[in-house]
């Protein structure tokens, strides 16, 4: 990347105490343990790795939700580590979050109405008739009717809460949006809706993403960039289409392989699912975390950690044998290649019905 980066992340860290039931605190889990991210204005990164990786742990704890334990997080040149109070919710305005869960997100006791202009009457950004138009305008660019203010979250379907909770995030036009498994909660049918969304928002807007999600190939469809995480760290980095081509790290390949491909007919011979389990974080192995899944593991691997090193430009690996892992021929449709193209997403003109207790999410 070459633009001055938006987001500066080095060497952060997170870990939390695992719960010993009775006896309290137990051994640290390092959720999150030193990780180094850029984030161009406008630019979306791909964050993948399977379920307990630290994805989400790293996504929260750059906007503080969760308090990094260590390392440095710079936003626009700030020192987002240093900022207290009301510094710190100034620059809340610029970064902010969609969760993964839509229904848990929104309070079931407060309308829409409440719900989307909130951030607005808390910035003093908006008031009495100003704030309603704004969230009708808001409600519009998410593709819901404006009477929807007056509902209540539980008579939406899932993806029109996530709808909701997107235009709550956008509410105050933030530079910076952490997309944290923002479609994984809903029907597969919806979810190339609500990302054909975020891609759409995204055009118009020019706002950043940090699209953490386990799935490549639905990050391969919004981000410029993917880093890949496992066990704590980012143990790949590249541009999309190098991510997919010339993976550098058996780990992203496996990734790869696990990824059903786009025609599902195929999806049941392709699909390689990655062997072995995720070790636990408080039980880290020695040398590469991944060696005891990892078929090209040498006794390298079970002795030395492989640093995070540029394999070439704009392309950092953390595996000793990345050279090797590179230059054996890797054929990605065999492996289920996620398709590439972004979704041509076009606004519709039509709106949608949001009867309350009906599906309609387009
Ligand atoms: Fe596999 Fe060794 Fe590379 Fe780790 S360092 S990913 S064990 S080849």
């Amino acid at each position: 990347m070459t633009a001055q980066p938006l987001l500066e992340v080095r060497g952060l860290r997170k870990a939390f105490a695992a719960s010993t039931g009775l006896f309290g605190r137990g051994p640290l889990v390092r959720a999150v343990d030193g990780v180094d991210l850029d984030l161009a204005a406008g630019e979306v990164l791909g964050l993948v790795g399977e379920s307990g990786s630290g994805k989400t742990t790293l996504g929260r704890a750059i906007l503080r939700l969760v308090e990094p334990d260590d390392g440095a997080i710079r936003f626009d040149g700030v020192d987002v580590r240093a900022l207290r109070g009301r510094e710190l919710r100034r620059l809340r305005r610029r970064m902010q979050i969609v969760f993964q869960d839509p229904t848990s997100a929104l309070n079931p006791r407060l309308r829409v109405r409440a719900l989307v202009g909130e951030p607005l009457l808390v910035h003093g950004l908006a008031r009495g008739r100003a704030l309603r138009d704004r969230v009708a305008e808001l409600l519009e660019e998410v593709g819901l009717e404006p009477s929807a203010m007056d509902r209540y979250p539980r008579e939406f379907s899932g993806g029109q809460r996530q709808r909701i909770g997107i235009a709550r995030a956008l509410a105050l036009r933030p530079d910076f949006v952490v997309l944290d498994e923002p479609v994984s909660s809903l029907d597969v049918s919806i979810q190339a809706q609500i990302v054909n969304l975020l891609v759409e928002l995204q055009r118009r807007h020019r706002v950043a993403y940090l699209f953490i999600a386990h799935d490549l190939a639905l990050v391969a469809h919004l981000a410029d960039r993917v880093a890949v995480m496992y066990l704590g760290r980012v143990v790949e980095q590249a541009a999309t289409r190098t991510i997919l081509d010339r993976p550098a790290h058996p780990y992203t390949r496996a990734l790869i392989a696990a990824t059903p491909p786009p025609d599902p007919r195929r999806a049941r011979a392709r699909r390689m699912p990655i062997p072995g389990e995720i070790p636990s974080p408080i039980d880290r192995p020695a040398g590469c975390a991944f060696h005891p899944r990892c078929p090209w593991a040498d006794a390298r691997c079970r002795e030395q950690d492989p640093p995070l090193v540029a394999v070439a430009e704009g392309h950092l690996a953390a595996c000793h044998r990345a050279d090797e892992v590179q230059s054996e021929s890797f054929d990605a449709t065999d492996s289920g290649r996620p398709p590439l193209h972004r979704p041509t997403a076009k606004p519709s003109t039509a709106r949608p019905d949001t009867t309350p207790g009906k599906e309609t999410d387009r």
